[in-house]
């Protein structure tokens, strides 16, 4: 028996990874805004309806370039304590000051209503996720960054294929970022994108994810975030199938909600979301029920994941606690079902068999 695991990266056929990375071997441009770099950046721009999309090396970079293309190198950014500590780690990274404003319990995203009474005079930006490719408030939050003239950064790893009130979930902020990770939806084994509202902005982005110069010509401190042309070609592979990828996914998220109806609470999704399926969370009624379905599973060699634990509020090396209740609760009951392109449907029958046997 093997086992299942939270994920499994989508693979394309072999041969026609083999094909586009030919002309790697056929014209020795391995990486620094490559051909194959510049065609993948086209073809998402086009699929996602954006402009200013930059590839870059993984959605941890991205997120740190998008505050130094901002300008944000001190000060409080307001973000979410439900979320990967990637999150988080950028700000802190990048010598900022995470403030957490708690979660809505519906669906997760940060609550626009604990956003206000945390801006200060300190407060320079907001960093919301869309959790889970579930949409935030952003019309509340573009209106509050807006009244006290912050920027706002999506953290928009998971919502790849979200579309939100007509348009891609990665429309909206002053910037967007994206995670192309092995594990995500859509991915390039790494890599990861910033989405540049303002050309201005997106002019110093592409500057200082190469060094900070043109030529011999020094202008401003930078780093390496350029992606590789093998990397390119991974992601260029997948694109033809993101619509069979998101469209499997929907096959086995119906299955799970069909075959777990009422045992389960499950996040209310926002009206005027076309959600793009890239997970399976499901909250339990308390953390003991949560590890009695581990347990269970685990034993059939089944591995859900805990998603998103601890609540990031909590870390151990912050500088100063402050209290997330909603967060905190969800997080010691909520965890992600197995959730992958051909996911057996026997498979999902088995977990919710396990899962109904181990819960009330
Ligand atoms: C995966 C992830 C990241 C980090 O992306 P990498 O490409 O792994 O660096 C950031 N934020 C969230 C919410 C993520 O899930």
């Amino acid at each position: 028996m093997t086992n299942i695991y939270v994920t499994k990266s989508f693979m394309p056929p072999e041969g026609e990874y083999e094909q586009i990375i030919h002309s790697v071997f056929q014209n020795r441009i391995l990486t620094n805004h490559g051909p194959l770099v510049q065609e993948l950046e086209q073809k998402l721009e086009k699929f996602l309806g954006v402009k200013n999309l930059q590839y870059v090396t993984n959605g941890t970079i991205a997120l740190q370039l998008a505050l130094r293309a901002l300008n944000i190198t001190e000060g409080e950014i307001i973000t979410t304590p439900f979320s990967y500590v990637a999150t988080v780690s950028s700000i802190l990274w990048e010598r900022c000051t995470p403030v957490f404003a708690d979660i809505e319990p519906d669906n997760f995203t940060i609550d626009p209503n604990k956003i206000e009474a945390l801006i200060t005079p300190k407060t320079k930006a907001i960093m919301p996720v869309h959790v889970f490719g579930y949409a935030c408030d952003v019309k509340r939050i573009g209106e509050i960054a807006k009244q006290h003239g912050l920027k706002v950064i999506y953290d928009g790893a998971h919502a790849f294929g979200s579309r939100y009130q007509g348009k891609s979930l990665l429309d909206y902020g002053d910037v967007s970022t994206l995670s192309f990770h092995a594990t995500k939806l859509f991915h390039t084994v790494e890599g990861g994108a910033c989405i540049v509202q303002n050309d201005e902005d997106d002019h110093k982005l592409d500057l200082i994810k190469r060094f900070g110069h043109n030529e011999d010509e020094h202008f401003s401190l930078g780093i390496n975030g350029k992606q590789s042309e093998f990397h390119a070609a991974m992601g260029l592979a997948n694109f033809p199938y993101i619509g069979e990828i998101i469209a499997d996914r929907k096959r086995a998220s119906d299955l799970y909600d069909n075959l777990l109806q009422g045992c389960l609470k499950r996040p209310r999704p926002q009206d005027g979301l076309e959600y793009n399926y890239a997970y399976y969370p499901v909250i339990f009624k308390s953390e003991t029920e949560l590890l009695d379905v581990f347990n269970a599973l685990n034993k059939e060699g089944i591995f859900p994941r805990r998603y998103f634990y601890p609540s990031l509020n909590t870390l151990p090396y912050l500088n100063s606690r402050q209290a997330c209740p909603i967060s905190e609760d969800i997080s010691c009951r909520i965890a992600c079902l197995p959730l992958y392109v051909g996911l057996e449907n026997e498979t999902i029958e088995h977990i919710c068999r396990i899962i109904k046997d181990n819960t009330l």
